[in-house]
């Protein structure tokens, strides 16, 4: 048998970590790594975050799990914080971001079928978008790498050119039934949406009776520098899924919802079993207990910031190699001259400094949300070691 006991879709490296503390990772053979990836966009309190371990611990011990046939006071906390902080009225808890984004697309059906608009099916989606791999959401990608072997896939999505307003308006159609977007693009490359882009889905959106859907699976959570990226373009959704950093490492996601986005989910039309399960509200407690609040947004922007003005300033000594700097708060992206993998393996295995390659040619920079001027400087201090000795014939 040639087959690995875990299943051979991931082409995982060498580093094998089994220990966290604070933004760095401690491998098997005792090397330690600085973590600018965060389990892609998950570990925003870091490896080692005492309060959201000690909520975890705590609720263990006292109740794990329980079915949502009953009353959830933890579940209930959680839901009325994310709605005083967000545009949502409410909230479906999910275990993972695709889940999520399940939840949202049958939100925005639903709204429209509740009221017998049984045509208006359809999501407007945008090209190299990333939302999961479940059949509805590789469904929802234009990317072609993810479809291949699954077919036939759902029907119900049409693509158009990200950041192109113009296409989504041409879209529209009898079956349209809202648009599905990322504010920012991150398995894409960090491409941010213009200010036009999301202010205009958002005027169609009211004109033609739409659910403006935003998959904020990346971009939620502080880690743009506001609790949501959208917060940013003076907009507000009517329908948005979150997950990856709102168990700060727990598994959990969630989408939000106002009361008009979701008339069509009434008593049994959705469901989990674990979705929202007490110890999975414990953490995401624990995560809003530390970064929702004006002091740690601050922080995260003005962090971001820095890094920004200093990787703008270092990438001009490597024009061979950098072309520029995009994104917002603490998720950025450097494009790339080069192939963003082989940075990437390159500072991994030569400087134990981890990132996570994207497409568009560009390396995500993807810290935990608490990293301090320290971990600042130990990164750049391993990015120009590795600028400087990454060999020539990996380039291009
Ligand atoms: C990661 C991600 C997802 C999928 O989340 P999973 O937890 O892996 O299912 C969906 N949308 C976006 C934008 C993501 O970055």
């Amino acid at each position: 048998m040639s087959i690995t006991p875990l299943m051979p879709v991931y082409p995982r490296c060498d580093v094998r970590p089994v220990r966290g503390e604070h933004c760095h990772l401690i491998s098997e053979d005792g090397t330690r790594y600085l973590d600018f990836a965060a389990g892609i966009a998950v570990n925003l309190l870091g490896h080692s975050h005492q309060g959201l371990i000690g909520a975890i611990q705590q609720q263990a011990a006292t109740l794990m799990h329980v079915s949502n046939l009953y009353g959830s006071p933890q579940g209930e906390r959680l839901a009325q914080r994310l709605v005083d902080h967000t545009f949502a009225d409410t909230v479906f808890f999910t275990n993972s971001g695709a889940e999520a984004v399940e939840a949202a697309i049958k939100t925005a059906r639903a709204y429209h079928q509740y009221q017998g608009s049984e045509e208006r099916f359809e999501l407007i989606t945008f090209n190299n978008a990333f939302h999961g791999r479940t059949m509805a959401t590789i469904s929802a990608s234009s990317q072609e790498k993810m479809h291949k072997g699954f077919a036939p896939l759902l029907p119900g999505f049409r693509y158009v050119e990200f950041d192109d307003l113009e296409g989504a308006k041409a879209a529209i159609g009898p079956h349209t039934a809202g648009f599905l977007v990322e504010p920012i693009q991150g398995e894409g490359g960090i491409r941010v949406a213009s200010q036009e882009f999301m202010s205009g889905l958002r005027e169609l959106a009211d004109e033609h009776d739409l659910m403006l859907v935003l998959d904020e699976v990346q971009t939620g959570v502080a880690r743009t520098g506001t609790l949501y990226a959208y917060e940013q373009y003076g907009i507000t959704p009517d329908i948005l899924a979150t997950a990856k950093g709102i168990g700060g490492g727990f598994p959990l996601g969630a989408c939000l919802a106002t009361e008009k986005a979701a008339r069509g989910m009434t008593f049994g039309t959705h469901g989990s079993t674990y979705g929202g399960n007490p110890l999975a509200m414990a953490a995401g407690n624990a995560v809003l207990d530390a970064v929702a609040n004006d002091e740690f947004l601050g922080e995260v922007l003005a962090k971001g910031e820095r890094i920004r003005t200093r990787l703008e300033q270092f990438i001009g000594n490597y024009p061979e190699l950098f072309e520029g700097v995009r994104g917002k708060g603490l998720m950025l992206g450097i494009k790339l001259k080069v192939e963003p993998r082989a940075l990437m393996q390159h500072l991994r295995d030569r400087h134990q400094l981890l990132t996570a390659a994207a497409g568009d040619g560009t390396l995500r920079l993807l810290p935990p949300l608490v990293i301090g001027d320290a971990e600042i400087d130990e990164f750049f201090d391993k990015l120009s070691a590795g600028a400087a000795d990454f060999p020539a014939q990996d380039a291009g």
